[in-house]
């Protein structure tokens, strides 16, 4: 059997491990110490726009905070881009909340302000405006920042920007991870730096950054004893992991130049297939590229491709499932215009990691052309 090629794996730059040596040197095996507050500055610094970061335990976590710190509670409804992984949509529940999902559109395979319009129009109709809109820069794209800004704040509505896959991807001149009046990242093992599992908070004010902090930290009031106003959290990010972070900070951009040129090597590649439409960018969008995804003609093409590289040990997968199809929210309202399941029918994710090499690239283009002969 062929080595296996992975999606997307971790990629190490060697600068993570003095960072961990100073963790256990200065014994700050905790959730707390030099190397969070110092990754936190790092992005904010990266990110720019004056944003403030917290440091957390997952991406999931952030989004959790988010929806807490913008006040939604058991009733509420949430918009929520359908076409995504699960931990978008999953924290809108913790909070006793129900989910609305509004399907992409063509360009950016994003939520679709069409949509999102109809969506918010319908469901003051029926007598709950939503608390919050959580968008997704899917794979690396932005969404339309615009346009969905534009319906946003027609009706007054936050928005919370998903920005889990898109750090490094960049808006007109902006970058992704600031749009939002909340933003969130993780650095799970698969994204495109990583701090084996992590996240965080991106905030527009000091003050914000302190509450999710406070919350995160299990809600300690100011006292010599354990006193307690409200529901806390256990959601610090740990000072070792915080180590690997900044470490992955010195290499971000080189990560992200090497996920763009995977994608252009598909590009050139495989242009002689017709069977094939890649995502472009639309004018004055940077994208990460942090997953290579390709459309088919149809799903049995889309399947026996899948199949077809599975045999050669290399590991592709579907576009997300979206929300609206998933069992466990078969219940909640939808806005659809049957976009997220054409692309989830017809669309496949290529390896991508930054730690691709040319021999790898050219097993799994190789691939693609046998099985398309
Ligand atoms: C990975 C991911 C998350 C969750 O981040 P974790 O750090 O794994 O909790 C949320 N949203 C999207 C779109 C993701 O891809």
């Amino acid at each position: 059997m062929k080595p296996k090629i992975w999606l997307s794996s971790p990629h190490m730059s060697g600068n993570e491990l003095p960072y961990i040596q100073q963790a256990f040197d200065s014994n700050w095996v905790a959730p707390l110490g030099p190397n969070v507050n110092g990754f936190e500055i790092d992005l904010q610094s990266y990110l720019e726009e004056g944003r403030h970061v917290a440091a957390l335990a997952s991406g999931t976590s952030a989004l959790h905070l988010s929806l807490i710190l913008l006040g939604v509670k058991n009733g509420d409804e949430v918009i929520c881009q359908s076409k995504t992984f699960s931990a978008s949509a999953n924290p809108i529940v913790y909070q006793g909340a129900t989910p609305v999902f509004v399907d992409s559109e063509k360009e950016t395979w994003n939520m679709c302000p069409v949509q999102l319009e109809i969506a918010i129009k319908d469901r003051i109709l029926k007598g709950s405006k939503p608390k919050a809109i959580i968008a997704v820069h899917l794979y690396g794209m932005p969404y339309k920042v615009e346009e969905i800004n534009e319906v946003a704040s027609k009706y007054d509505i936050p928005i919370i920007e998903d920005s889990a896959e898109s750090l490094g991807s960049i808006y007109k001149g902006q970058k992704c991870g600031t749009f939002g009046d909340f933003s969130i990242l993780s650095f799970n093992g698969n994204k495109i730096i990583t701090t084996s599992g992590g996240g965080a908070l991106v905030t527009r004010t000091l003050k914000q950054k302190e509450k999710a902090v406070f919350l995160a930290t299990q809600a300690r009031d100011n006292a010599p004893h354990y006193l307690h106003s409200h529901i806390g959290y256990n959601y610090r990010m740990s000072n070792v992991v915080a180590g690997i972070g900044r470490g992955q900070m010195t290499i971000l951009d080189s990560h992200v130049a090497k996920r763009r040129s995977n994608h252009e090597f598909y590009v050139n590649a495989l242009k002689n297939i017709n069977n094939i439409v890649f995502l472009h960018e639309p004018e004055g969008y940077f994208s990460n590229r942090w997953l290579s995804c390709i459309l088919l003609k149809s799903k049995s093409i889309r399947e026996g491709l899948r199949l077809a590289l599975e045999k050669e040990n290399i590991e592709s997968r579907p576009l997300w499932k979206p929300m609206h199809q998933q069992p466990v929210f078969k219940d909640a309202p939808q806005y659809l215009n049957g976009v997220s399941d054409e692309l989830f029918d017809k669309g496949l994710c290529l390896p991508s990691g930054s730690n691709l090499s040319n021999a790898e690239r050219d097993r799994i283009v190789t691939t693609i052309k046998l099985y398309f002969n």
